[in-house]
């Protein structure tokens, strides 16, 4: 499959074509794992054209590799960007694209319930080079809109947010972010391109945890940016360096897993409104979380800016906390409990001990984190055994409280 078909493939056919061509051999139907860490030339000149970058071609396995080269262009056509690079984890992805852009005196303008990890590089690393972070309520547009207007370099983003699923307005944030000449990088892991395209909505990076959704089958670790070519280049620069470098195997993984994509979200985004639905009507839950259901708080603006479905993770609190959250999940069969999400299993985990692990009670309680809160990622089973599955656990907690 070429770019310039004539009529555009979809997401599903993008899933399985798209970025292969390319790297296949010997008449193979399927990329290669290469595994080669370096590239032998005979011809001195030729080496040194591909060197200098003159030539198309590979050199050395921490630069580019023909299998990860595959994995990145699927996910730059998924998200119809220019350029795209990829990276050990996503939160390589993430600590790299930071790293390119900022200096000391700079500030990141963000929210406050971005992913643990991306809340430690901004709350803990960030100052030691003295780039400040200004995080705000997640949610709440007009105090982004100030930060923002203060000037900054980064606008960071992630919608919906793990676990309590807050939505932000791309659109109207990059307004904000284009006027003081601020990049805006968007999380796109928990909707993945199958449900929204930050790029479109005027982002100028989008990132993802490809461990998550992407290969979906929670078995290679990876991440991933894409964005402009100008952009794109010095992260793939820092990171040649730096050397967080996705592994061969790992890129085949991701790979293969991508090619379900598709079929895989829009059928965990089906079941997650219906287990949401469901959440709703039992009397031992005490909140559900979902961009889905009408009463969620930004309801209109993820129907605005998110397609085919809101995503395969919700969130729920059980009345009686975690002592409650302590029964009733040892007691399902379909279910990890892990701390994963995005897998083709359904994965549990309490917010406690996953997403809000490093922050005091009194700290998840000042972010609106029950303690009895549960994430759950919805997996591929069928919708009546999750849903059994959940009703069983019910009655055992039931019966025990
Ligand atoms: C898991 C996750 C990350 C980090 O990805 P790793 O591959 O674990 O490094 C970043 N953002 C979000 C939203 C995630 O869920």
């Amino acid at each position: 499959m070429t770019d310039n078909t004539q009529s555009k493939p979809g997401v599903g056919t993008k899933a399985v074509w798209a970025g292969e061509k390319d790297q296949l051999v010997h008449h193979a139907t399927q990329v290669p794992v290469v595994v080669s860490v370096a590239y032998g030339y005979d011809d001195m000149e030729e080496w040194y054209d591909v060197a200098i970058g003159n030539k198309t071609g590979h050199i050395y396995g921490r630069n580019t590799n023909p299998t990860v080269q595959a994995f990145e262009d699927k996910v730059r056509l998924l998200e119809e960007a220019e350029a795209a690079t990829s990276f050990s984890t996503g939160m390589a992805a993430i600590s790299n694209t930071v790293y390119t852009f900022v200096r000391p005196g700079d500030r990141v303008v963000s929210i406050k319930d971005s992913y643990g990890g991306t809340h430690r590089l901004f709350t803990e690393f960030l100052s030691n080079i003295n780039v400040e972070s200004t995080l705000c309520d997640t949610g709440d547009h007009e105090a982004l809109e100030a930060e923002i207007a203060r000037g900054c370099k980064i606008v960071y983003l992630e919608t919906p947010t793990n676990p309590l699923v807050k939505i932000t307005d791309i659109q109207r944030i990059a307004k904000s972010a284009k006027a003081v000449g601020a990049l805006l990088v968007v999380d796109n892991t928990v909707a993945t391109p199958v449900c929204q395209s930050p790029l479109a909505l005027g982002a100028d990076l989008v990132l993802h945890s490809a461990t998550k959704y992407l290969g979906g089958h929670a078995d290679a670790l990876g991440g991933v940016v894409c964005g402009d070519k100008k952009l794109i280049d010095p992260i793939f620069h820092y990171r040649e360096i730096n050397g967080a470098t996705l592994a061969p195997w790992d890129a085949y993984l991701l790979l293969r897993g991508m090619k379900t994509l598709k079929l895989r979200v829009m059928q965990q985004c089906d079941s997650a409104m219906q287990v949401a639905e469901y959440l709703k009507t039992q009397d031992l839950v005490e909140s559900v979380y979902y961009p889905g259901l009408k009463e969620h708080l930004h309801h209109d603006v993820a129907a605005r800016q998110m397609h085919g479905g809101f995503g395969g993770m919700l969130s729920f609190a059980v009345k009686g906390g975690m002592e409650s959250a302590a029964i009733l999940l040892p007691r399902l069969q379909y279910a990890n409990c892990a701390a994963n999400l995005g897998a083709v299993e359904t994965t549990y985990g309490p917010a406690r001990t996953t997403s809000h692990v490093e922050c005091t009670v009194e700290e998840r309680k000042a972010l609106g984190v029950p303690e009895g809160l549960i994430r759950m990622s919805v997996g591929i089973e069928d919708l009546p055994d999750i849903i059994a599955d959940l009703d069983q656990a019910f009655a055992y907690l039931k019966s025990k409280i």
